[in-house]
């Protein structure tokens, strides 16, 4: 079925500035409460939200295979179910209904008072259930630079690295939307000069730079994805904060790999952009050698070129932008990820969200992280108060953007951001 909703021609009747990351061309798809306190599942165009359980219940999706209530849900893991052909249909209908061209809904003034939304009147919710949350490590320049501080500059990667798309599983309930404060962690580590480890607040809480994906169910246990169907298991993408406390995890992670210094929250943006909007922008990824095993060996292009970038903002301070990388750098696709992830038979269901790993650029000012922007420290980055930051302080806000451009399409994610709080105290934070 083609994907007219991409048409880079169309225009909407709804205002859509050009700068804007949700042009008619992207129609992404969160949940958000209306002003009536009313949960519902929408999409939005230019700052418009569209409320998309009341355009169904007045009929504008009909001759749409969808049950009554997909819509009016608290979260879109019923709708990613029913796979890729009816988020198709249900995108190219949405294009058609906010056509320029297309006056039923736009003349019909009671309607748009129920469907649509200004941004202020919504609170944005996470999209879906998550259930298991995987976090790969497929940036080649982010595993070398890691490698390189904390183990030997010569054997910076370890040697199933180029082998493997190396991933661990982490935790669901923790990951929050855009706008919810994240509690710098408490917990042990090892001080460079001390015999015994400590407690207490992590001195090196910083962000990881990441997307994520999120499947739709996709097999049976037992049965592995192919590379080449891993795309049609792909519902969209979110920007992903992985925050992380680099001296607990420094101290706790052999030999199991990170386990609180990554699991006391991660954040995402709050709008899954589809697969399918973001075809335009598929590249070829890094030449991949020695030769991945054949389960691994794809056809094409399943890379694609997402601008990002991260800003920091000090409490009653100015964003300072610290990094801007790509997600194209990444040296493992999704597509073998999601087939090295199932290729053992282990199962994948819908709202399962898969982390790329930080995604750090060739060059030291594309890094995605604090740790490798300034280097363990060494090198701290200067803010407009004349500030140096080498993590994240406390009152910071960490804000992630995310776009694809090309001369006639814009299509954006939107942002990630959540504010950096002290660490909880007892006494001051009751309940
Ligand atoms: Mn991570």
């Amino acid at each position: 079925m083609s994907d007219t909703a991409n048409n880079p021609n169309r225009k909407s009747w709804l205002p859509v500035s050009p700068d804007s990351d949700f042009p008619i061309q992207n129609i992404p798809f969160g949940v958000f409460l209306t002003r009536d306190d009313v949960i519902t599942i929408g999409t939005r165009i230019g700052d418009t939200a569209i409320d998309l359980g009341a355009l169904h219940q007045l009929g504008y999706f009909d001759g749409i295979p969808l049950t009554d209530d997909i819509f009016l849900q608290d979260t879109l893991n019923d709708f990613i179910s029913d796979g890729k052909k009816t988020w198709r249909l249900v995108r190219n209908r949405i294009a058609e209904i906010f056509d320029a061209n297309n006056e039923t809904l736009k003349n019909h003034e009671e309607h748009c008072k129920i469907v649509l939304f200004s941004l202020d009147e919504i609170e944005m919710q996470l999209p879906v259930q998550i259930g298991d949350y995987t976090d790969f490590y497929s940036s080649k320049e982010h595993a070398t630079n890691v490698g390189t501080m904390f183990r030997d500059p010569d054997n910076a990667l370890l040697p199933n690295w180029l082998h493997i798309p190396v991933g661990y599983h982490g935790r669901s309930s923790s990951i929050v939307p855009s706008g919810i404060p994240i509690r710098r962690p408490k917990g042990q580590t090892m001080p460079a000069d001390a015999k015994e480890p400590v407690f207490g607040p992590s001195k090196l809480v910083d962000f990881e730079l990441e997307m994520a994906f999120i499947t739709t169910d996709a097999n049976h246990l037992g049965e592995p994805i192919p590379v080449e169907e891993a795309e049609d298991y792909i519902f969209g993408m979110v920007l992903f904060n992985d925050w992380s406390a680099r001296d607990i995890q420094k101290w706790e992670y052999v030999p199991l790999g990170p386990f609180l210094a990554k699991n006391f929250a991660s954040s995402i943006s709050p709008w899954i952009v589809t697969l399918d909007a973001l075809q335009p922008f598929k590249v070829e990824g890094p030449k991949q050698e020695p030769e991945p095993l054949p389960y691994l060996h794809f056809k094409g292009k399943k890379s694609y070129d997402i601008n990002l970038e991260v800003a920091i903002t000090p409490e009653n301070g100015e964003p300072v932008t610290v990094t801007k990388s790509n997600f194209k750098y990444m040296y493992w696709n999704m597509s073998q990820q999601l087939a090295h992830h199932t290729i053992n038979g282990c199962n994948v269901i819908s709202g399962d969200m898969m982390g790329s790993g930080t995604i750090s650029g060739p060059t030291p000012d594309s890094y995605g992280s604090m740790l490798e922007l300034t280097w363990k420290g060494e090198k701290p980055i200067k803010m407009k108060d004349g500030s140096e930051r080498k993590f994240i302080n406390d009152g910071d806000t960490v804000t992630m953007r995310g776009y694809c451009k090309n001369d006639k399409v814009r299509i954006g994610f939107g942002e990630v951001s959540n504010k950096l709080l002290p660490p909880f105290n007892p006494k001051k934070n009751k309940k």
